[in-house]
């Protein structure tokens, strides 16, 4: 799955970043009792505690202060046992599926049959799967196979038919069958009159007469007859849970066959089996079923085993009405008419390879496709089709371009071929996340598969090969090879991280997709730090924690543990090593280990590298949280370095257990003066706390350790380095991407009070005659973002203004402010960044430029016609909005409500926020909670502060239960973001004490958020102590700057007020607040 961009822009703990969010888990789900204590002791404790607080401040007027129930010595709701409903028992074990539904749009319901051939590793007398939010029918029934082998000589299809028809005849013999493969086979032809070639796919001892019939040839057929045992009751458990109590014990090693009937709702959930729908040029509005498995909803749409180790073949039909298409994971095999229902039909599709009950998927709806082929690995011929809602379909184009290019590379480096005949991905109108790698029927949203030259960016565009990079890259890892159970989701995700970016930067070189890379990993590194981070690869103890590993942990974290270890083995042996890993495991599920053994294996003849034990390597870094900084002292006079290892941390109080660990470190290194030499492969290992070892560097050189940023870790030097390292930057000499990260480092040490900051913000002037590396700008932004928010309320932030606007000067200049159109997307990147920022510290050109900007579109008859410059439509539409009133605000806000193209609705609704008008900050985010559309609800919280932050915390406070409902009724990601765009960036404690009382106040409400709960509150931490420590220096610092390279723009000449030539006097509020640093940022990459 790819989380959707739009939410990265409520990061909880750090908003001008945009790594992916922890989103959080859904509510109202399973606590363990361990857990259930703990709230009772909490409330019991808070009872107390609020019982004191009120006592204080009705007789002393002290300040409200909450009670502390973030305890400090371990992560909030940290439970060692797990939740004893989270694993079904490991004994009943399914192989197939045959899926029948019946899905009626118009009534929003659904009713199915599924049968389960099961198998019991022992005599159990109790069937547990799982179901939800479905009625089951008391009518089900449990048989067991009794096969008999024959052996049926050179037969065709039409002799198959007749022998289901003699099958028929013989179970007659049997009185007591409730079920057989025959009555099934009678009940099926009322609804499908020719499913007598269907009949021999119902028993998974059948499968070789299924699908393609051979000519000629000697088949094993099986006799299957069937005995009939007795379900006492069938009851629902907590978990989900269907438990199904038997008169009898099941044999072990034996099929059984389970037969539940069941109905349920197509609500407009986003999650299970739900409903889309769009509006269509005729103003009609069409209505999709669609699904939306991962990770726990399968189970919502039919009776399953839903947890990824129960793999099975699924077989599905479904009947429909005739004019519309259903899609599945496999190929259509037939289509049947329904006599009582002549505009109905039951589609069948093909029987499915062994899978994940996660990633079944099914579509009905009235879309049409474009479609190419392509020659797989092993020589068929596979047909590729793009879906779109017709509207909409002349923009699927470039995803069909790319797709079998993708598929063609993996191929070759996976070596495996695509394991399916065909593939579909399509544009859903209303989608939760931005894209789901279901086996061979991808979905995704509509703005992260289409893509308009005209009405989208170039960001658009490569959003959408990283999309399908993606979503591809799954179709090996974790489609064909699964995670074991969800602690190992990184496998899957972390995975399809990494491949997303090798196979974009094959496809479209120009990108530099690595420099994207490694800024994400920089990002990451920032949250990474924070007190409550957690290891990649961590326990699920609870069914709600299943959605809180969907987090960048996961994704960015696991991708770049994969790449350093890419880089510490060669190309070469990793991808060998990948290749063992699939073909050991296809079809299968594996753990992390069972990677590291394939990889070791590669390893293994490899005399460099007989040392290494992948297994210890990668198990530091993967099962430990957080990651190290690596100290490096140089002895000048006899050339010794030596390198000390310690956790880095931006927390004040570290957890004890994290203080003291150790990771297995690959050291690379060079000096700064030949950048032409440098390799990423390590040249030392550092496992111990220290090492030291002699380099050949001279003491006029300037030593870089971590080369290229590949590890997983940040480099401070002593100070005569860093002396000797800032004067490379300077010189230019330095790549950009060594550049970036040095920036990175140093100002996130100097956060960390490990370097002091007037040394990082030396380093930025680097950029002050111009700079035209998107990946120096993107770090340096992201990190002056932070200095941002921070300094907001602070009296030296127009010096930080006044700064900004002066770095951005020249480089923008040269770019002519992209209004002369960009030489290619890279420029276009950067150009948007650089505007955003320009207007952000409120520079008159900028905030002239785009209300003219908006005034030419806004005089326009037609609004169609949009004439703004695509790269620069969101700094336009946020500046006005920020600093215009109701009139900007209602012509986005229509905009929003008329477009029918996602593209213009995604980005008026994304800058709506951005207003400092209480009444409409309120108006919106109140739309969120009723006629907003589910997927964009969540965009209108990506408020600004103070004014926006301080109406959604209002809202939160008053009406939690309402934000509750609602958010949680989409899926688990939503209302965690929803909190942190009202909380994430807190810089007061009185806003923090506000927050403590209103978790503390709905904890069990909460409880499945827990880990975006405690970064908010480890965010704010931060904020608030860096105010008291570095606020005052930092600005110094910007003012001694400016007032000596500029001062005709600075404060410190008073009869030059710094706004004096702005004429954009939109509304009455003209209070400085810069535009939200999110917006600035999200749109850096994905
Ligand atoms: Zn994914």
């Amino acid at each position: 799955m790819s989380l959707s961009t739009s939410r990265q822009q409520f990061l909880a703990y750090e908003p001008n970043g945009d790594p992916e969010v922890q989103y959080g888990r859904k509510g109202g789900v399973f606590i363990s009792t361990c857990i259930c204590i703990s709230f009772v002791i909490f409330a019991v404790l808070a009872a107390v505690l609020v019982g004191v607080i009120v006592y204080f401040i009705t007789f002393f007027k002290v300040s409200k202060k909450p009670p502390d129930f973030w305890n400090e010595m371990e992560p909030f709701g940290q439970t060692d046992t797990p939740s004893p409903d989270l694993r079904l028992p490991p004994h009943i074990v399914p192989s197939f599926y045959r899926l029948k539904l019946k899905a009626d749009l118009e009534k929003s319901s659904f009713t199915g049959e599924v049968y389960i051939t099961i198998r019991a590793s022992k005599p159990v007398k109790e069937i547990v799967l799982h179901s939800k939010n479905l009625s089951i029918n008391s009518n089900a029934k449990l048989t067991e196979q009794i096969y008999e082998n024959e052996t049926i000589h050179t037969r065709t299809k039409r002799e198959v038919q007749n022998m289901t028809e003699n099958y028929e005849d013989t179970t007659e013999v049997f009185e007591n069958v409730t079920y057989t493969e025959s009555t099934d086979f009678d009940n099926v032809t009322t609804e499908f009159p020719d499913m007598t070639t269907e009949f021999s796919n119902i028993t998974t001892e059948l499968p070789v007469i299924v699908t393609e019939i051979p000519q000629s040839m000697d088949t094993q057929v099986t006799h299957s007859n069937v005995r009939n045992i007795e379900i006492i009751s069938i009851s629902e458990g907590s978990g989900d849970r269907l438990i199904l109590s038997l008169a009898s014990a099941l044999t072990p090693g034996v099929d059984y066959i389970l037969e539940l009937s069941f109905q349920g709702q197509i609500l407009n959930s986003l999650t299970g089996f739900y409903k889309s729908s769009y509006v269509n040029n005729n103003s009609e509005v069409r209505q999709l079923g669609v699904t939306q498995f991962e990770p726990t909803s399968a189970r919502a749409a039919f009776p399953c085993f839903d947890e990824p180790a129960f793999k099975a073949q699924f077989e599905i039909s479904i009947a429909h009405p005739q004019n519309i298409v259903a899609l599945s994971n496999m190929k259509v095999a037939t289509h049947e008419s329904i006599p009582d229902q002549p505009d109905w039909q039951w589609t069948h599709f093909e029987r499915s390879v062994r899978m994940s009950t996660y990633l079944v998927a099914y579509i009905l709806s009235d879309f049409v496709n474009i479609e190419t082929t392509y020659m797989s690995k092993d020589n068929v011929t596979k047909t590729i089709k793009v879906w779109a809602r017709p509207e909409l379909i002349s923009k699927a184009k470039y995803a069909l371009s790319i797709t079998p290019k993708l598929l063609a590379y993996y191929e070759d480096v996976f070596g495996l071929p695509y394991a399916l005949d065909k593939l579909d991905l399509i544009a859903i109108p209303d989608f939760s996340s931005d894209a789901m790698e279901n086996w061979g029927l991808i979905t995704f949203r509509e703005t992260t598969l289409l893509f308009d030259e005209k009405e989208s960016v170039p960001r658009d565009k490569q959003n959408v090969a990283i999309d399908i990079a993606h979503e591809l890259a799954h179709q090996w890892f974790g489609n064909l090879v699964t995670m074991r159970w969800w602690t190992d989701l990184w496998l899957n995700e972390g995975f399809a991280t990494y491949i997303e970016y090798v196979g974009v930067d094959k496809i479209e070189p120009e990108w530099n997709m690595f420099d994207s890379f490694s800024h994400d990993k920089m990002e990451l590194l920032r949250t990474d730090a924070l007190k409550n981070t957690s290891p990649v690869s961590r326990q699920v103890l609870g069914a709600a924690e299943i959605s809180q590993k969907f987090d960048e942990i996961s994704y960015t974290k696991g991708a770049n543990l994969i790449r350093m270890l890419n880089h510490t083995i060669s190309d070469q042996l990793f991808y060998k090593g990948l290749a063992i890993y699939l073909n050991k495991w296809k079809y299968q599920n594996a753990e992390e280990n069972d990677l590291w053994e394939a990889m070791s294996e590669a390893t293994r003849e490899d005399p460099a590298l007989k040392e290494l034990s992948v297994v210890k390597f990668m198990n530091s870094w993967t099962r430990q949280a957080g990651y190290p900084v690596v100290n490096v002292n140089r002895n000048y006079d006899t050339g010794y370095v030596t390198f000390q290892q310690k956790l880095f941390t931006s927390a004040k109080y570290p957890y004890p257990s994290m203080a003291d660990q150790l990771w297995r470190v690959p050291i690379s290194y060079a000096t700064m003066d030949a950048p032409g030499n440098w390799s990423s492969r390590p040249q030392l290992w550092l496992d111990q706390r220290t090492a030291s070892a002699s380099l050949p560097v001279n003491e006029s050189q300037a030593l870089y350790v971590n080369v290229n940023a590949i590890g997983y870790y940040r480099v401070n030097y002593d100070q005569r380095n860093w002396q000797l390292l800032r004067s490379a930057l300077h010189s230019r000499s330095a790549p950009p991407l060594t550049t970036a990260q040095l920036l990175d480092d140093a100002f996130n040490l100097a956060k960390a009070g490990q370097l002091r900051y007037t040394h990082a913000l030396g380093l930025t002037t680097c950029v002050v005659d111009g700079e035209d590396a998107k990946t120096v700008w993107d770090t340096l932004l992201n990190n002056m973002a932070f200095l941002n928010h921070n300094l907001r309320t602070t009296p030296g932030y127009v010096y930080f203004q006044d700064y900004m606007r002066l770095i951005l000067s020249k480089q923008l200049a040269k770019m002519n402010y992209g209004l002369v159109r960009p030489k290619d997307d890279n420029e276009a990147f950067l150009v948007e960044s650089l505007v955003m920022w320009e207007c952000m510290v409120e520079a008159p050109r900028c905030l002239n430029w785009a209300r003219a900007e908006f005034e030419k579109w806004a005089g326009q008859d037609d609004l169609t016609e949009n004439p703004i410059p695509s790269y620069l439509r969101a700094v336009v539409y946020n500046t006005v909005i920020k600093f215009g009133g109701r009139r900007e605000f209602e012509f986005f806000w229509r905009l929003f409500h008329n477009a029918t193209d996602p593209v213009v609705k995604s980005l008026a609704i994304a800058n709506l926020p951005s207003t400092r008008e209480e009444a409409l900050v309120a108006f919106l985010l109140e739309k969120s909670l009723s006629e907003i559309p589910k997927q964009y609800a969540v965009s209108a919280w990506s408020v600004d502060p103070p004014v926006g932050t301080r109406v959604a915390q209002q809202l939160l406070l008053q009406q939690f239960p309402r934000v509750h409902a609602r958010f949680t009724a989409m899926d688990a990601f939503s209302l965690p973001s929803a909190i942190a765009g009202a909380f994430g960036v807190m810089t007061t404690v009185d806003e923090l004490d506000t927050f403590k009382s209103f978790a503390l106040e709905h904890k069990e409400k909460l409880m499945p958020m827990s880990q975006t709960l405690q970064k908010i509150v480890d965010s704010a931490n931060i904020r608030i102590e860096w105010n008291k420590k570095y606020a005052r220096e930092v600005n110094q610092w910007f003012q001694d700057y400016v007032t000596e390279h500029a001062p005709g723009s600075s404060f410190s000449r008073t009869e030059q007020p710094l706004t004096q030539n702005i004429t954009i006097n939109i509304s009455e509020s003209t209070t400085s607040t810069p535009l939200n640093e999110t917006t600035t940022t999200k749109s850096t990459t994905r």
